[in-house]
């Protein structure tokens, strides 16, 4: 089978998976994939990723100019065009809207938390690009201030970016990114992650060679802040506290910048502190409860 014609079947294999596991819905998304130094071949626009054939694809250039297809290419391609050009060992984009991982996105959560040994050693953290009209280059800059640190983004209030070096690696990484996000919300739900240990995931990273795994950049130390305001991000803020001789960290025991001062702004209480609350707001909780009991 010809390269290019093998790229196809499997940019329609992927969009299946996309489809079948609900990460789309009606004809979001898109993927593509670079054909060689001059083009990329991509979903069309206005299709569900569920239903495509071979022949719909779409060929273009590195600036997005559509070169060969009877559909026009995706209109997030400029997102696409942005990693290609940042990250020229990436062969491969997959964007989707997973429900877990796009409900951290909009809650503004990102996945940072050094929690699975198999997402430490792969994604690293997984960062949230910063709210961009879709289809427009605000998009695609916000992409750009991650991508060189991250194959893995959550995209405010709309989905999820993966790369790799291949178009299955990149849909994997996409799988592996909503399963994080629904374990995250499931240890959430159950009192919250513990944490490994710097320690451990140091270690872990030390592991990435032996399974030929590229790290896209190093973790961040400690205290420092991932990308000043307009410098992109270099490196990776996963959050793992230093607990010397300790592998798994206590959530309660976590720095006090870190995750505490975090909670606090999602509005996270202590289950010991007080609340006040005023009769109306009172009455209005009341009557909130007693709908979702009928
Ligand atoms: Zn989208």
């Amino acid at each position: 089978m010809q390269i290019e014609e093998r790229l196809r079947a499997d940019i329609v294999e992927i969009g299946r998976r996309l489809h079948d596991r609900g990460f789309v819905a009606s004809n979001d998304g898109n993927i593509s994939v670079r054909l060689d130094a001059e083009r990329l071949l991509t979903t069309p626009a206005g299709v569900s990723k569920g239903f495509m054939t071979p022949d719909m694809m779409v060929t273009t250039d590195f600036s997005g100019r559509k070169l060969t297809g009877e559909r026009e290419p995706s209109s997030e391609i400029l997102m696409h065009l942005a990693v290609y050009e940042h990250r020229p060992e990436i062969e491969a984009v997959v964007h989707a809207h997973p429900p877990t991982a796009t409900g951290f996105s909009v809650a503004g959560i990102p996945l940072d938390r050094a929690v699975l040994a198999e997402v430490v050693t792969t994604l690293g953290s997984i960062p949230i690009a910063d709210y961009g009209t879709p289809s427009t280059s605000e998009l695609a800059d916000a992409v750009r201030h991650y991508i060189r640190a991250h194959d893995g983004l959550l995209l405010a209030n709309h989905g999820a970016l993966t790369v790799a070096h291949d178009l299955f690696g990149a849909y994997y990484k996409m799988e592996t990114v909503e399963h994080f996000a629904r374990i995250s919300l499931v240890a959430r739900q159950l009192g919250g992650e513990r944490l490994l240990s710097r320690e451990e995931v140091n270690r872990l990273q030390g592991l990435r060679d032996r399974y030929g795994i590229a790290a896209p950049a190093p973790l961040c130390p400690p205290a420092r802040e991932e990308g000043k305001e307009g410098e992109d991000v270099s490196c990776q803020v996963l959050e793992a506290p230093s607990q010397p001789g300790a592998r798994l960290v206590e959530a309660q025991t976590v720095g006090s910048g870190g995750a505490a001062t975090r909670d606090c702004h999602l509005g996270l209480l202590d289950p010991d502190d007080g609340i006040r609350l005023t009769y109306r707001e009172l009455t209005a909780l009341i009557a909130d409860a007693v709908k979702q009991l009928r």
